[in-house]
């Protein structure tokens, strides 16, 4: 039991009145059973708390009553009052303090009753938005992937023969230049439709142990022409770390989304460019850090780049869900994603594995 008011205490009784056990003591025995204690001296009863003995010897108190407070059936604590005088509290006193007590019960219990009915609004307001937005998501969601489904093939083709031709080798120098851009501007469209395709879930993942470094390799590789483009310098480093069992589809998709954004938000200002990929063991698994010189991430957009379909780039740049969609599958592994601003500006984002099932 705690003291939480009182009124003309010295303060060596406040002291050893601050915490009382239940049970324990006049006013602790009052808390446990329920009954009124009255006494003409409380300094001689032998229930009194033996640490508040001398407290109420040295204050001379003797008259001294102490009534529950309660409220349906329950004791939430008690009301003792104590007097120098041996004059007992007569009938009229304890009946007076008993309906205090019982009145105080009510109030306490009111006021738990409102806060505890205000939570519970507040609750289900909160509830209502998410599942109006759950609701919003998965209907764009829907929409989105039977659309992405149907692009995606179309795609597949554009890219392969573009790749085909690149390959032939008997192109003019200018017709190599436009088939690149062609290939470059599919493969974007490309990883938009993923996006949507992971996002809206229609994806079954296969895990496996991999090795982090591959996938971050492949990426760049993939990433290299049009990185070069923009004066970007890749620079990558690799400490050894433990494969994790991961869906290398998707921590490709993750990396391509982390490296876009970086390469995006240095092609907008003046170099110089530094895409940097390091990768290395954490505690129980494996890290993935990558870093731009880009202009950073303003601290009023920091907390909502994880939103789904929230972005600050222009139609047509941005769609808004290589973060979130990023986001949705580092947690299915288990593992964390953030972002940050470096020290020395631009952005850092950091993926972090666990090592995962090894064997499948
Ligand atoms: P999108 O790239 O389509 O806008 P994302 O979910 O990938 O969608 O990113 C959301 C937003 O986060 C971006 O619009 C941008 O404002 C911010 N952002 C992401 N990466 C970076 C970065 N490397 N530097 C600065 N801002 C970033």
């Amino acid at each position: 039991m705690r003291l939480r008011s009182e009124r003309g205490m010295s303060a060596h009784l406040r002291e050893v009145n601050e915490t009382l056990p239940v049970g324990a003591g006049l006013i602790g025995k009052v808390a446990a059973t329920g009954e009124t204690v009255l006494l003409d001296s409380a300094a001689d009863d032998p229930h009194l708390f033996p640490p508040a003995k001398r407290a109420v010897k040295t204050d001379d108190i003797r008259g001294f009553v102490c009534v529950p407070i309660r409220s349906r059936g329950r004791v939430l604590g008690t009301l003792s009052l104590g007097r120098q005088t041996s004059d007992r509290f007569n009938e009229l006193e304890v009946a007076l303090l008993e309906a205090t007590g019982h009145q105080i019960g009510i109030a306490l219990d009111n006021a738990k009753l409102y806060s505890e009915s205000q939570r519970q609004i507040e609750e289900l307001k909160l509830t209502q938005a998410q599942l109006i937005r759950a609701e919003k998501l998965s209907a764009v969601g829907e929409l989105a992937s039977g659309v992405a489904h149907e692009i995606n093939n179309p795609l597949t083709t554009i890219l392969g023969q573009s790749h085909l031709l690149l390959a032939s080798g008997d192109i003019k120098e200018g017709a190599r230049d436009r088939l690149n851009i062609i290939a470059e501007e599919t493969s974007r469209a490309a990883r938009i439709v993923q996006n949507l395709l992971m996002f809206a879930r229609h994806y079954t993942p296969e895990r496996r142990p991999c090795s982090l470094a591959d996938q971050v390799r492949r990426v760049l590789e993939l990433k290299a022409y049009q990185l070069r483009q923009d004066d970007v310098e890749i620079r990558t480093e690799f400490t050894p770390c433990p494969p994790v069992y991961a869906d290398e589809n998707q921590i490709q998709q993750v990396l391509l989304n982390l490296v876009q954004n970086a390469h995006q938000a240095m092609a907008r200002q003046a170099p110089p460019h530094i895409l940097t990929v390091r990768v290395g063991p954490v505690d129980g698994g494996g890290r993935i850090e990558v870093l731009d010189t880009g202009p950073g991430i303003p601290p009023d957009v920091l907390p909502k780049i994880f939103d789904p379909f929230f972005t600050t780039k222009p139609p047509g740049d941005g769609s808004g869900l290589g973060l979130s969609v990023s986001y949705g599958i580092i947690s299915e592994h288990s593992g964390r994603l953030w972002g940050e601003n470096r020290p020395d500006g631009g952005a850092a984002f950091i993926v972090e594995l666990p090592v995962g099932k090894t064997t499948s």
